[in-house]
């Protein structure tokens, strides 16, 4: 797999390059704030589909929650591959980078994202923000390993989502916070597809001689292996992307960050 800090910075960057080019009648993406929210939302959401690998460091993010999470996840997802796999498919012992590695799941990720803050609005948004924030940090910073980690993890998660509470846009902003933990799931499985195994994205809805959950990748020996140099130029070139977003996003000043709190202040057009 692609290693999880080059996950989390391609789903900032993309979050970053998605959100200001969102129109921004769509609602939600008017403000720097808000871009930065939609920016946290992918980084984290970039790290989601790996929820399905107890081993994966992300899985430690919420300590015992994000495990037993994690747990559930592998064996949920490896019953429905077996249950749905075609007549030449293998049996599957292990569900990671299976279900969680679709399209649909992907899509899935997004409605049910848009779902939750349509009905629950902005603390439901903050919510996710808190939980995808602990995913990223977690992505980021894989070499932590002490077995309380994720307590310093939890609270730093829980201090900026709360810090962005009033960074949260007004008005209807359920599709396109939404559209955001999408855009996150799509930007890990790319990355998953750049690497040798690749991933069953369109399974098992798309048969091929009596294989359902046959792999994409790329084609004949270019995929990248796992913290290699590929893996480092590319976390290189996200960091580098992630910076020069930032600086146009902080460009028109701070008043951008919060304009109903700065008076005078337009929205970002
Ligand atoms: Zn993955």
């Amino acid at each position: 797999m692609v290693m999880g800090p080059t996950h989390a910075m391609s789903g900032a960057a993309v979050g970053l390059a998605v959100a200001q080019i969102l129109p921004g009648q769509w609602g939600g993406v008017d403000t720097a704030g808000g871009v930065i929210i939609y920016a946290g939302l992918t980084a984290g959401a970039a790290l989601l589909p790996d929820l399905d690998s107890p081993q994966a460091t992300v899985s430690r993010s919420f300590g015992p929650l994000t495990g037993a999470i994690s747990r559930f996840t592998e064996n949920t997802t490896q019953a429905i591959v077996n249950a749905t796999r075609g007549r030449r498919d293998p049996r599957c012992n292990n569900g990671h980078r299976t279900f969680t590695h679709t399209l649909w799941s992907a899509l899935a990720a997004g409605a049910g994202a848009t779902a939750l803050i349509g009905a629950y609005g902005r603390p439901a948004a903050i919510g996710l923000l808190f939980f995808l924030l602990g995913l990223g940090i977690r992505g980021l910073l894989p070499e932590w390993s002490g077995s309380t980690d994720w307590i310093i993890v939890t609270a730093v998660a829980a201090a900026l989502a709360c810090g962005a509470w009033y960074l949260v846009p007004a008005g209807s902003f359920e599709a396109v916070l939404g559209s955001a933990v999408t855009v996150g799931c799509l930007t890990h499985l790319l990355g998953d597809m750049a690497t040798r195994a690749g991933i069953p994205l369109f399974a098992p809805l798309v048969p091929i001689g009596g294989r359902r959950w046959w792999k994409v990748k790329l084609p004949g020996g270019l995929g990248i292996r796992a913290n290699g140099p590929a893996d480092k130029v590319l976390l290189l070139l996200f960091t580098l992307a992630v910076i020069a977003q930032l600086g146009l996003v902080f460009a028109d000043g701070p008043q951008m960050i919060l304009p109903e709190v700065f008076s005078g202040a337009t929205h970002r057009t």
